[in-house]
């Protein structure tokens, strides 16, 4: 019997240290499940230590151990993107290079798959690895992100996940640059169901490789790629302001008519200005952050390029797509 080929898709920046360990604990797993009809799709997203070395290493030892090398660091949701374009699999498993993402729990995501669900998500049940304060700002980030967005992401779902063949596809089509994958998962639908697991802690050194500028931008993306919200609020409180100042005009106006002209008045107009002035820097600021991204989108440029592949062949339906109409340009160095 041909079992389906099952295919890893990992993300790495600066892992030279797990690599190894990683592979390591999933050969058992994964040849347990598929009898060895797997692949691993590495990720190297502008690695500075020797991440790719060993990864070409790697490839001769055995050559289901599979990487594309990006030109730079593209972030790690371009990574995702990339490595779902060159993975071949009947089904295709996104995890962390760091072993927060325990291997084993590849045999329930599986089972689950055979049993006709075509996205299997990881459910983390605790966030014990995070500090503090990050947890704290990502559960306020997602209760705001489902009370603004139609599509909800289900509760301590994350990138850790397996994708049936007809998901990947779906997710291949989606061409914005501005990529929330953990929106874009929950987007594609398709049958789904949650695994909870346990995050292990962080493997290798540096600690996570994300900072609180990315994160911050990340956000932005994700609220500004799934709403356009924000705008509409823009305009409310415009109106709003309009209301407030127009009853003002009346009251000024009676109470002009019945008591005279009153000089004094000074603080007010210094209040109203200071609040209409940044009323209106916010709400252009808003608008400026979609014009941004719709200045992203509209140049089109490749989401990434692709610097070395190592034992995964150029194909034309792995190109970038591109945004039809403004000129496709080519994606690979
Ligand atoms: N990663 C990446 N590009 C980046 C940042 C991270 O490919 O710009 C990879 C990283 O090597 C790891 C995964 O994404 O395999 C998750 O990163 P990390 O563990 O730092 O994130 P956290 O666990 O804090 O969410
Ligand atoms: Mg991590």
């Amino acid at each position: 019997m041909t079992r389906e080929l099952i295919s890893i898709v990992i993300p790495v920046l600066n892992e030279a240290g797990n690599l190894q360990r990683l592979i390591a604990r999933l050969t058992p797993v994964l040849d347990g499940l598929s009898g060895g009809n797997w692949e691993l799709v590495f990720v190297d997203d502008g690695s500075s230590d020797d991440t790719l070395a060993r990864l070409r290493h790697l490839n001769t030892v055995d050559p289901r151990v599979r990487a594309i090398s990006f030109s730079r660091n593209f972030g790690k949701e371009i990574a995702l993107a990339a490595g779902l374009r060159y993975a071949s699999g009947d089904a295709v498993v996104i995890m962390d290079a760091d072993l927060q993402h325990p291997p084993e729990i590849l045999t329930q995501f599986v089972a689950r798959w055979r049993e006709g669900y075509q996205v299997v998500y990881g459910q983390r049940v605790d966030r014990n690895t995070d500090s503090p304060l990050r947890r704290l700002v990502s559960v306020v980030y997602y209760k705001i992100f489902n009370a603004l967005v139609k599509t909800d992401i289900p509760e301590g779902a994350g990138d850790f996940r397996l994708l049936d063949r007809k998901a990947v596809d779906a997710m291949n089509r989606i061409k914005e640059a501005a990529r929330f994958n953990k929106g874009l998962f929950s987007w594609i639908g398709f049958k789904s169901v949650g695994v909870p697991y346990t995050v292990a802690a962080r493997e290798g050194s540096g600690g996570s490789r994300w900072n609180v500028r990315r994160l911050v931008h990340f956000a932005l993306d994700g609220l500004t790629s799934f709403s356009t919200l924000p705008l509409r609020i823009s305009t409310l409180l415009g109106l709003a302001v309009s209301l407030v100042a127009f009853f003002y005009v009346l009251i000024f106006v009676v109470k002009t008519m019945i008591f005279g002209v009153d000089v004094p008045g000074f603080p007010t107009i210094v209040v109203s200005v200071l609040l209409l002035a940044g009323v209106q820097l916010i709400v252009l600021g808003i608008i400026g952050e979609y014009l941004g991204r719709v200045y992203d989108e509209v140049k089109a440029r490749p989401l990434y390029l692709v610097a070395e592949e190592i034992g995964l062949e150029a194909s034309d339906k792995r190109e970038p797509i591109q945004i039809g109409g403004f000129g496709a340009s080519k994606g690979r160095l």
